[in-house]
């Protein structure tokens, strides 16, 4: 099978800041991929250069086969982007919202009312989306904009901290809906977290970014094994020299 995403030598230079130093990595077809790693190592970075937010300074980023930056237009088509800190329109219900984002995606009506059904299945909010977004929790705002990154079936859904600040059940319930929904639906997903429990539990491969590089690439069980550690957080403490 081919690669979902493949990024090459990225750097990207913020005035004198290095955000990234030349990260590479792949993900393939159907994956759920990580990355993690302390702040401002470079995730949200390399999320937003692989979606097309920002260009790379250097570097290649091709997904399912189109460049980032000269195909950015076809690559925006396949893809969906959850960014860390979103907010649906206050005033609008969770229906109009879903109904609005979904427009965009849809050429009919009937293609357009499976796509705000299927979103109101993914967020699980069922009577509350016709209540407005200002009234809703944290928690279920995150709910809401997890069902709208999902919605379409993106080729590649690129979801930043996809639970973060979220209690233990609304964090438990967009872990299993990312899990079941994407694999169910050949979806790929590159995430990045903080929550190592997190991505022990839901993704096929990680990376740990530290300084703006992949420092450590594999399975979860496999890097385990190869670092002798009970967990994915004692295996970044010793790759980064802490422990
Ligand atoms: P966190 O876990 O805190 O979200 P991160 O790993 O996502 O961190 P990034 O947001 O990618 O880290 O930031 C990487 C580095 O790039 C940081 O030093 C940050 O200050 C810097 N940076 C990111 N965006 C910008 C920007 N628009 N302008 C200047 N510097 C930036």
């Amino acid at each position: 099978m081919g690669l979902a995403v493949e990024a090459k030598d990225l750097v990207k230079q913020f005035g004198n800041i290095r955000a990234l130093d030349e990260l590479s990595f792949h993900i393939k077809q159907g994956e759920i991929f990580g990355l993690i790693g302390p702040n401002g190592a470079g995730k949200t970075t390399t999320l937003r250069a692989i979606s097309t937010l920002i260009l790379p300074t250097s570097g290649s980023v091709e997904v399912f086969g189109l460049d980032a930056v000269n195909q950015a237009g076809e690559v925006r088509k396949i893809i969906s982007y959850l960014p860390e800190e979103a907010g649906a329109y206050p005033n609008l219900s969770g229906w109009e919202y879903l109904k609005f984002m979904a427009k965009f995606y849809t050429k009919n009506a009937s293609e357009l009312e499976k796509i705000i059904n299927e979103a109101a299945q993914i967020s699980g909010l069922a009577d509350r989306l016709k209540d407005k977004a200002k009234t809703y929790s944290k928690g279920m705002k995150r709910r809401l904009l997890v069902a709208r990154a999902l919605m379409t079936k993106p080729k590649l859904a690129v979801l930043d901290e996809p639970a973060s600040g979220l209690d233990v059940l609304h964090a438990y319930y967009v872990r299993g809906i990312i899990k079941t929904y994407v694999k169910e639906h050949g979806v790929t997903v590159l995430l990045s977290s903080h929550n190592m429990l997190e991505v022990e539990y839901l993704c096929d491969r990680v990376a740990l970014v530290n300084k703006g590089k992949i420092v450590v690439e594999g399975k979860s069980d496999e890097l385990k094994q190869k670092y002798e550690s009970q967990n994915l957080e004692e295996v970044f403490a010793k790759v980064v020299g802490y422990a």
